[in-house]
């Protein structure tokens, strides 16, 4: 920070200070006085610092820049960002998952790859990962698959024995390790993967047609990755690399970019495709919907404040524009609830007037009062009313027929299809997209991964579930860990 001009310390409350060093006393050797207000208010003002620290995706960090639509999509959306030519300003977090705030950033882990773009039409926030898939596709087991990744009770400590337990009784998560354990699990620099919705959304054009979409942010920088040996080195040396490496490189001037592009699957077709296509756990090969090219973003300042501008960030998929939607996919509908009840948890009901959080355009709803409530709240407060409050105008939004669904209340999995199983996209991947050397670090990951606390029932467990996947990786696996 440069001070262009001297500035007299204050109190919180505006009023001059009479010293930076010295308590007040009674006398140089004497107690200290409750009246030093100024004392009292930095003790209190420290001790209350730290808020919650996010759970999951605890340590990140990020940079504001902006997404231009350097493409013609008016035919799949109507979304003012989306429109060609138009650039909005965009905040981005980069994250680790299972790790606490002051964790290595090179622990293997995905990483979140969370967007805010403050458009026209209010905020829109894309909240993906540097991975196309998910361990799990209900979100009645999120609270389970994270907290067997954090921390035990007795000790507090990670264990791989609990994770390794939870994933061998959850072959949905197959696609995902397979992902995980290899190259992609440990990212160079935040500046060297790529980010993917994941989740399936809906695009809804002009004229009210629907599409089901994916989104894949390709890095321009170039996938790089780190070997498991280096990581370990790097995490020792610099628990903080990856968000030194982003902060450098944008002071250099160095802005990192993403390319847009988005799979796009007709409205029709999700009925009657091979495999749920709304399944968090699978990818729609790019044979069948083809990567389409929609803009560019670009990363360029850093924050100024960490903590106001990043820690107090609040992304969540409910953060929708008209043009855009949700879809049937339950681990979206789960997040949906789920982010913005964290942030009302960690920050307080009102944190969408933290100015990071706010819309560009005007806000008029009838949420009022509140701890930390700062905008004023006009009568009318209710609605409807007939003294001149904000009405509803439903031709602004995409709410209705967005989707049809009729059934018997049930607990179940989905309905499954012809190719819905949970091994098969994780074999493609080992067996079609990695080759020789990526399989043997995928491996080697592996079996250094069991090797560190997995017990033996689960071990067991661990060996044919890596066989459902591919035969001879499995065995390959039994024989390092047995070795
Ligand atoms: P493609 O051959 O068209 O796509 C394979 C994709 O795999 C590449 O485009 C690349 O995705 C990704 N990839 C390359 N190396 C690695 C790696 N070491 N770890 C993780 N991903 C890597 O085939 P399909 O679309 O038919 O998909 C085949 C398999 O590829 C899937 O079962 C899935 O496991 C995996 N995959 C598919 C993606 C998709 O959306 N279709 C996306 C990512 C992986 P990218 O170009 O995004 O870097």
């Amino acid at each position: 920070m440069t001070a262009t001009e001297p500035r007299h310390t204050t109190t919180d409350g505006g009023a001059p200070v009479a010293s930076d060093e010295h308590s007040l006393t009674l006398g140089a050797d004497g107690p200290i006085l409750l009246q030093d207000h100024y004392l009292i208010e930095q003790m209190a003002q420290f001790n209350r610092e730290r808020i919650p620290e996010r759970q999951p995706h605890a340590k990140g960090g990020g940079a504001f820049g902006y997404f231009e639509t350097t493409e013609d999509v008016s035919r799949f959306t109507r979304a003012a960002l989306y429109q060609p030519g138009v650039k909005v300003d965009t905040l981005i977090r980069f994250s680790t998952v299972a790790g606490e705030r002051g964790s290595p950033d090179t622990w293997r882990d995905p990483r979140g790859f969370s967007l805010k773009h403050y458009t026209s039409e209010g905020n829109y926030d894309m909240v993906g990962n540097n991975v196309p898939i998910f361990f799990i596709r209900d979100p009645l087991k999120f609270q389970h698959f994270i907290r067997s990744q954090k921390r035990r009770a007795g000790n507090n400590l990670r264990d791989h024995d609990m994770q390794w337990d939870f994933w061998t009784l959850s072959p949905e998560s197959a696609h995902m390790l397979s992902w995980l354990m290899g190259d992609r699990g440990i990212p160079k620099t935040w500046r060297h993967m790529n980010g993917y919705s994941s989740h399936t959304y809906m695009w809804v054009n002009a004229q009210g047609e629907k599409f089901w979409v994916k989104y894949h942010y390709k890095t321009d920088q170039g996938i790089e990755f780190l070997e498991q040996a280096d990581a370990d080195r790097i995490a020792g040396e610099d628990g903080d690399a990856h968000q030194r490496d982003l902060y450098d490189t944008i002071e250099a001037g160095d802005f990192p970019s993403w390319t847009l592009y988005v799979q796009v699957m007709p409205f029709e077709d999700a009925k009657t495709y091979r495999f749920n296509p709304f399944d968090l756990t699978k990818t729609w090969p790019h044979g069948d919907y083809p990567l389409i090219k929609v803009g560019k973003l670009t990363l360029n300042r850093n924050v100024t404040d960490y903590h106001t501008e990043m820690e107090q960030a609040a992304f969540e998929p409910n953060n929708l524009v008209p043009g855009i939607g949700l879809s049937p996919d339950k681990m979206l509908i789960g997040r949906g609830f789920a982010y913005s009840d964290a942030h009302r948890a960690r920050l307080g009901v009102n944190y969408k007037q933290i100015p990071v959080n706010r819309p560009i355009v005007p806000v008029h709803s009838y949420s009022k009062d509140g701890a930390m409530r700062v905008d004023n709240v006009s009568d009318p407060v209710y609605a409807p009313n007939s003294y001149g409050g904000p009405h509803a105008d439903p031709s602004r939004t995409d709410e209705s027929g967005l989707w049809y669904a009729d059934g018997e209340m049930v607990r179940s999995a989905y309905t499954l299809r012809a190719e819905d199983d949970d091994w098969g996209q994780a074999a493609t991947m080992v067996r079609e997209v990695l080759d020789a050397a990526a399989r043997d670090r995928l491996v080697e990951n592996v079996v250094g991964h069991l090797k560190d606390g997995v017990t033996e029932p689960v071990l067991v467990r661990a060996f044919e579930y890596w066989r459902n996947i591919d035969k001879e990786i499995g065995d390959k696996i039994e024989a390092g860990v047995r070795a």
